[in-house]
């Protein structure tokens, strides 16, 4: 039997976007209402505060209208100016990306570039501090994506603070699988989405703003205004009271509702704790089969990602296609250095569930000894299954 290209992935297990819970997708479906609807202004002041809610915040989140690049360039523009100095943090391909939105605000970069399976130290980050008292913003990836593998944030965070200076965060597929919030880690920029492990659609990116960036930012007349990546203009947007700078994806906001209700409802700790369970789970199955997790150490493997290097001798691309072909498994390949060296299994929103982990390393390993490997399925779900096992 073979799975067409032309239809939808029988399972979707993607580093994001991810397939939107059936919630989710209900909330897109409602009634699309007027902007200037009192009953939308009020919904939309309600979705707010849920958001605040979820991200642990004192105060109003902003809800920005694109998917989360646009939050990430966003903070770039508005916070960074030529008399700052950056330090940016590379470990991956988005912390790297995120140095070139830097540079086009400064000229001042500096940076911190480890090998994309390692992690940012908190030792390295103090001592490129102290020898650059000048640093003003602090550049910050959190779970790079396309390696699987987090930063130390919350000790980042705190040596950023002590110094003194901006941190802007890119929590975009950690937040909502695991403990990370933008007040606990000390950001000033704090970037999220809806479309990782929140389970929703792509589509509005999620702004954590300290006191002090939002001081920062309207006092930079360089920050962007009047135009789709301004934040300054929608600093009180939330209210129903206050107009919007123009027109909300207001099917968006719908969608947002419903996974935001879904994430407050299940309980935070528990969510993240599937996520952790089910990436456990696959990277015990993975070693078992003899594999090779990409992360260089297992302390720094994401809960909500796992990248699997590609065994020697095998094309990755073929890899995730017989994935597809045979078993109806859609995977997320590398991105720019890592592509062609692993693969990604997500574990986001609604495929985390430890269950998919077997899924997950049954298509994996089908697919690669449909090329050529000899890779031990049976060992792999065993491991899986005694981890899974061990927490019921
Ligand atoms: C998904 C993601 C983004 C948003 O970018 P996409 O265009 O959706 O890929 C930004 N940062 C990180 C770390 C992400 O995983």
């Amino acid at each position: 039997m073979r799975y067409s290209n032309d239809a939808p992935a029988v399972i979707t297990l993607t580093s994001g976007p991810v397939n939107a819970y059936p919630e989710v997708l209900l909330g897109l479906a409602r009634p699309v209402l007027y902007d200037y609807d009192p009953a939308f202004q009020s919904f939309y002041e309600r979705v707010v505060d849920k958001a605040q809610t979820a991200m642990r915040l004192t105060n109003k989140p902003v809800i920005q209208q694109g998917e989360p690049v646009l939050g990430l360039e966003a903070a770039a523009a508005s916070l960074i100016t030529p008399a700052d100095t950056v330090l940016n943090l590379a470990s991956g391909v988005y912390g790297k990306g995120f140095g070139y939105w830097a540079l086009r605000y400064t000229s001042n970069v500096l940076e911190i570039e480890v090998p994309y399976n390692e992690a940012i130290t908190p030792e390295a980050v103090a001592e490129m501090l102290k020898a650059h008292p000048e640093i003003s913003v602090v550049c910050a990836c959190h779970h790079d994506t396309p390696s699987g593998t987090i930063n130390p944030i919350a000790e980042i965070g705190a040596l950023v603070a002590a110094h003194g200076a901006y941190l802007i965060v890119d929590a975009v597929s950690s937040f909502g699988g695991m403990d990370v919030h933008p007040e606990a880690c000390h950001a000033d920029i704090f970037v999220t989405g809806p479309n990782k492990c929140l389970g929703g659609a792509p589509g509005l990116t999620l702004l954590g703003v300290s006191e002090r960036a939002w001081e920062k930012m309207k006092a930079n007349q360089a920050a962007p205004r009047a135009s789709m990546l301004s934040i300054v203009d929608w600093e009180n947007a939330w209210s129903r009271d206050k107009p919007f700078p123009f027109t909300p994806s207001v099917a968006e906001i719908n969608g947002l509702d419903a996974a935001l209700d879904l994430y407050l409802s299940e309980g935070p700790e528990a969510v993240w704790a599937r996520h952790d369970l089910t990436a456990r789970a696959a990277r015990a199955g993975l070693k078992a089969m003899g594999l090779s997790l990409w992360a260089a150490s297992e302390e720094i493997a994401s809960p909500t990602t796992t990248a699997v290097r590609t065994p020697e001798g095998i094309d990755e691309g073929a890899l995730r296609q017989a994935a597809r072909e045979r078993y109806g498994v859609v995977f997320s390949a590398g991105r720019g250095e890592t592509a062609g060296k692993l693969t990604r299994i997500g574990h986001m929103g609604p495929t985390a569930q430890p269950i998919y982990a077997i899924a997950a390393l049954t298509a994996y390993a089908g697919a690669v000894n449909a090329l050529g490997g000899a890779v031990k399925t049976g060992e792999g779900i065993d491991a899986a299954m005694a981890v899974i096992d061990a927490a019921a």
